[in-house]
């Protein structure tokens, strides 16, 4: 059974057992990989969480998944030439991303702090919280949800369902939350496994409901819980969109979607995008 479960599968078999794609019901013709190969080290990508996708979806989220990789990355020594790479991707696919980046860190005195494990350094803070940041971590974080969902129910979400993202930087959790998250998971393959890089605790009926809280490298947290029950889908409703939250050290923001609503918000993304480059 794990060796089963372990194996990479070709395009073939997942467009198979996605047909329509997971995030909006059109026909799969892509393979999408959440989290996305360029959230690794490397790009070493182990196998698991492969879904069918639509070429919009999956295409018109690389700028989301892009900005996502980043924010996880930035903290991370030993891997420049990787930023420099999200650096040249967001630059061609989210330049209003950047320019609020460089204008958050730019304002801000450098201190010396360490980063990770290494020696003190000069470090710059910035507040990511900017309209540009979270229309993309909007997308990743549903989109992240919606993926959880298809992996953990092993169907994709109604598209009359709901789902919820909150995302911080740099910040963790309440232990009592994570109790109501026993279970762990990562990326398998073989003897490997991912949870260096991501990992996630999670809780699911295998029916309706799938919540996680999900750990990319070491600077982007993600809860997300996603239903189609109607009980369920009426309490997620009641969960707070968060724009910004001044009152937390690291940038807090939340939102709440339906998976019908995905693909415009993955639209005005791009518009955004387009409007930023042409000034
Ligand atoms: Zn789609």
């Amino acid at each position: 059974m794990r060796l089963r479960k372990t194996k990479s599968r070709s395009k073939k078999e997942i467009l198979k057992e996605d047909p329509f794609c997971i995030y909006c019901g059109e026909r799969s013709t892509t393979v999408d990989h959440m989290p996305p190969k360029k959230m690794f080290i490397r790009k070493w990508r182990l196998s698991g969480m492969e879904f069918g996708s639509c070429f919009r979806c999956n295409e018109g989220a690389a700028a989301a998944d892009a900005v996502a990789s980043f924010l996880a990355r930035m903290g991370i020594h030993g891997g420049s030439e990787a930023i420099d790479d999200l650096i040249n991707t967001m630059k061609a696919k989210a330049p209003a991303v950047l320019k609020e980046i460089v204008q958050s860190i730019s304002g801000s005195q450098a201190i010396f702090g360490r980063a990770n494990e290494y020696l003190y350094q000069p470090l710059r803070y910035g507040r990511l919280d900017g309209s540009a940041v979270r229309a993309h971590m909007s997308v990743f974080g549903a989109r992240f949800g919606m993926a959880l969902f298809r992996q953990l129910v092993r169907r994709p979400l109604c598209r009359d369902g709901v789902v919820y993202a909150r995302w911080n930087l740099n910040c963790g959790i309440l232990e009592e939350f994570l109790n109501g998250l026993p279970l762990a998971g990562t990326l398998e393959q073989g003897k490997h496994d991912a949870s260096d890089q991501f990992e996630y605790q999670y809780n699911t009926d295998r029916k309706y409901i799938a919540a996680s809280f999900a750990r990319f490298q070491r600077g982007l947290y993600i809860f997300s819980i996603a239903a189609d029950k109607p009980e369920y889908i009426e309490a997620i409703k009641r969960y707070p969109v968060i724009e910004t939250d001044s009152n937390m050290p690291s940038a807090r923001t939340a939102v709440r979607l339906q998976p019908s609503e995905l693909c415009s918000r993955i639209d005005r993304m791009l518009a955004d995008q387009a409007s930023a480059r042409a000034i």
